[in-house]
Order: structure tokens, then sequence, then C-alpha cells
């Protein structure tokens, strides 16, 4: 058997979506899985919608999702150019496209704007197709060849046959027929000498000996095509895999607007890339047990393509919340706390000791910008109302929580230690002393501290990050607070 060579063939259109991150990830794996090689290919050849920078995004994104490819334009493994517009250079694109001419398996055309504008036009999913009407296969060869000497422009066509049918094997869909009918004379060779996408891409895979093709399933519909096209050439098309389509959570397909379709768009709002292309790779593959958290080696490791479903894959931003605070928990504290000290300092300003923090908030957070509403109260307690010092579990009130926080008043003046433990010794020693429950303390103490229903830490952890001035401010605070709610209500 061959080696396995697959390629990520983007089109240098714009940001690198979701959709084109699996097909990249997925490629990369079948060929590491294998012991192959991944290959980068840029299929440039419709200028129109080549988007300047484009192509820096797609180094950008493979590198940092760690997809490293083996050979490509920065990386000449024998098979290159490894831009099409390059390619094209060397005439292959055309050199082969003559050689359909001469089999009977392609043609030119002349018809001008005008004539093609007039011909019928059907729906097809939404869209309207032109079928051309073969009107230029009838000319005679000495037609062909005095308009081609005038210089009269031309485009050159794939000559399908109204009748029969194609049939070309997908991996996940199997054997699929078409009625040749149904399939439309393609354009090979555009009128400004550019191979369309279509045919440079079979022309590619073929000289580049590529093994497998992974792409979205929008390319289902043209793959009958394509098929023609190798079996006009007499050459093995490789192994099809074509991808579910990946939706939002109202099952549309995702767009721009769902505001995650992008990988730097996910980056950009705070995750981490090993989670997002964890989380990329199970959209539409699954593994043989039942685990969702993998490494890239890992995966490589796993990841048979025979396990790719066909169902529709939900892109759901919950779970991958969830995915990347597990990853987050899981991180080593130094890099995790390099990552979070930008929006530590973001939110807060006063002179804390912020390893502290980012330890507590480590374990509570999904994606870094959780951090703010985590943190927000150690900057300075928010407004709220004394009801929250009611919790029927700890048993506590207002009314209980005042006489906790006066008689602790003297207690916390007296400590000098504002080191956790030695708080949390102190409280403990006051629970023992008045005979109640621990929460019965440590809540109206928290509460006072935090003006917080849940906070990242105890309440004695929370006093050691504010320092003993300041815990006994927003004591003093509290205590203030609940004597005069228990005026207001005598
Ligand atoms: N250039 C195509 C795209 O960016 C690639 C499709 C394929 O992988 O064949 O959509």
């Amino acid at each position: 058997m061959s080696k396995v060579r697959t390629r990520y063939a983007p089109s240098p259109t714009g940001k690198m979506h979701v959709g084109n991150l699996r097909s990249a990830l997925y490629e990369f794996l079948i060929a590491k899985h294998a012991g192959g090689d991944f290959m980068l290919r840029i299929e440039d050849t419709d200028q129109e919608r080549f988007v300047e920078g484009a192509i820096d995004i797609i180094y950008r994104t493979l590198e940092s999702a760690g997809l490293k490819h083996d050979e490509g334009p920065d990386k000449d493994g024998g098979f290159g150019p490894y831009i099409q517009s390059e390619r094209m250079k060397s005439g292959i694109y055309m050199e082969y496209a003559r050689k359909l001419v001469e089999r009977g398996e392609a043609y030119y055309c002349f018809c001008d704007k005008e004539r093609l504008d007039s011909l019928k036009t059907e729906i097809v999913e939404g869209k309207e197709i032109m079928m051309y009407d073969k009107h230029c296969l009838s000319l005679s060869k000495e037609e062909v060849e005095a308009n081609l000497a005038s210089g009269k422009p031309f485009v050159i066509r794939q000559n399908i046959p109204n009748e029969g049918t194609t049939t070309f094997h997908d991996e996940l869909y199997g054997d699929i027929s078409v009625e040749n009918a149904e399939l439309d004379d393609m354009v090979l060779i555009k009128s400004d000498g550019y191979p369309t996408y279509n045919f440079a891409n079979v022309v590619d895979d073929h000289t580049m000996n590529i093994t497998h093709v992974v792409r979205g399933n929008e390319y289902l519909s043209s793959a009958p095509k394509y098929q023609r096209l190798y079996d006009a050439f007499g050459w093995e098309s490789p192994v099809y895999i074509h991808l579910p389509l990946i939706t939002d959570e109202n099952h549309k397909k995702l767009s721009k607007r769902s505001g995650h379709a992008s990988f730097e768009d996910l980056i950009a709002q705070g995750f981490l890339t090993e989670a997002v292309v964890n989380y990329i790779a199970l959209l539409g593959w699954s593994p043989e047990e039942n685990r969702e958290i993998f490494t890239l080696d890992e995966l490589i490791e796993e990841f048979d393509y025979h396990r790719i479903s066909k169902s529709p894959a939900v892109f759901d931003i919950v779970k991958l919340k969830w995915m990347n605070g597990e990853y987050l928990k899981a991180m080593d504290f130094d890099k995790f706390y390099e990552m979070a000290e930008p929006y530590l300092r973001e939110s807060l300003t006063k002179d804390f000791d912020l390893k502290k923090i980012a330890a507590m908030v480590k374990t509570r957070i999904e994606i870094f910008p959780d951090i703010a509403d985590h943190v927000d109260f150690f900057e300075a307690v928010p407004e709220y109302d004394i009801s929250m010092y009611a919790h029927k579990k700890m048993k506590t009130t207002p009314e209980t929580s005042l006489e906790v926080l006066e008689e602790l008043l003297p207690i916390l003046e007296a400590q000098e230690d504002y080191a956790n433990d030695a708080l949390y010794e102190t409280l403990c020693k006051y629970v023992a002393d008045k005979g109640c429950k621990n929460g019965y303390v440590m809540w109206p103490v928290r509460t006072a501290v935090s003006g917080k229903q849940m906070t990242p830490g105890g309440a004695t952890e929370i006093m050691e990050v504010l320092g003993k001035e300041e815990s006994l401010a927003r004591i003093r605070a509290a205590v203030a607070k609940l004597q005069a709610g228990k005026e207001s209500s005598l």
C-alpha cells in the first residue's frame, strides 16, 4: 500500500472557520495515525475571492493548533509548487485539460456572456444554476482551431454524456450514483487561463499523490464530476470522506452571526487552543471508549475515520466552555498564572497578591474572561441587601450575623497574623467557644468581606488577600449596615 498522504487545501478567502479547521485536523490525524504525510496546498485560483492576509491566518492557525505540515509552500517535499497560482505557471492545468480534449472528455467553448445568459437556468439546492447546452461540442476541429488562432476568448468544459450514470464511493456515505443528465458540463479552464477550483483540485490531488481527501459535504454534489475526471484520465481516485455539516445550537448552519464560527474569534473570546482543537475533533467523530478529553497526540493515536458520523454536528458553546474549564483545572499553575494575569490586572487595580487570587479562581472558571465576575469584590464590596445574611442551612439571619460579627470584631482586631491558616484557627476557636456550627460563623464573615453569595475562596482565604486593615474595615461596615437594617425594621 502506498504511503498515506493527506492535504489541507484552503482557499485564502478570509478567516479560518471551525469547519475549515476540522477538515485540516481530520486530514492531519488521518495522516499521522497512519504514519503518513500531511500537506498544505493553497488553492488561490479564484483570484476574485482572494483576501489579502488570509494565507497568514492559515499558517498562524495551523501552527497554533499544532497541525504541523510535512510539506507546503514553506516546506518543499518534492511535490511543489504548493500554491496553485504558482503551479499554473508551468502550464500543468492547461496540459491536462488538453489531454481531456484529445480524449473527447472536454471541449473548447467560445460562447459569449450574452449567449450564456440566455440559457435556461435551474434552481438546485436554492441556487440558480445554468446547464450548458453543449453548443460548442458540435464545432468542427477546423472551427475550433480558427477560433483559437484568431484569439477568440474561450473556456474548456468537461464533456459529460447525457445518458448513463456516474458512481463514486465515499467512506461515510457509501456508493452514490447520479444521472449524468443532471451534471453540468463544468468549466475546467476559465477564460483568464486559470483552472477552476474543481479542476485544479483533481489534477493536484493526483499529481501530489494524495490518498485521502477530507472536505465538507457541500462538495458532495460535485464529487461525481470529479470522479468522471479521474476516470477520464484513468487515475485511481483518492478515498473520499465528506464531513457532516456543523450547525449552531438552533440547528442552523454555523455562520459568522453565531459569533464563534472562526478559530480566531474563539481564541479572542478567551478559549484555549488545545480545548478548541479537542472540541473540534469531536464535531462529527467519536472515539471507541466514552471519553472526551484528548491531547493532540492522543487524538493521533485514537483517530479512526471510520468512526466519523454522517449526522450534523452541533457546535455547543456550553460544552466547549465546560471542556475549556477542564483544561484550566488541569493546567500547570505557573502557566495558568501567566495567562490569567492580564485578566486579573484588568479587574484589580489595588495591590493584591494576584497569585493567591489566581489559585482561588483556577478551578472555578471555564474561560479566562470569567475571572472578572469572580474577583470584582476584592476591589470593592458590591451593593448588597442584608437579606443575604439569611441562610437556611447555615441557620443564620441578619440578627445572628450581627451578633457574630460584633463579637468577632475585637478578636480580629487583636489578631496579628492574617494568614489563612491562623485566621481559620481563630474562627474555629470562636465556633467551639460558642458551641455553634462552622457555617453559622463563616457565612456572615464571608458575606461581610465579599458582599457576594458565591466567592472563589472561603472567608479566611479572602481575608488573607485583603489584609488586616481592609478586612476589618469591611467587617465594621457590615456591622454598621446590619445595625442600620435592624433599626429600620424596628
Ligand atoms: N479549496 C477548497 C476550500 O477551501 C478545498 C476543498 C477541498 O478540500 O477539496 O473549500
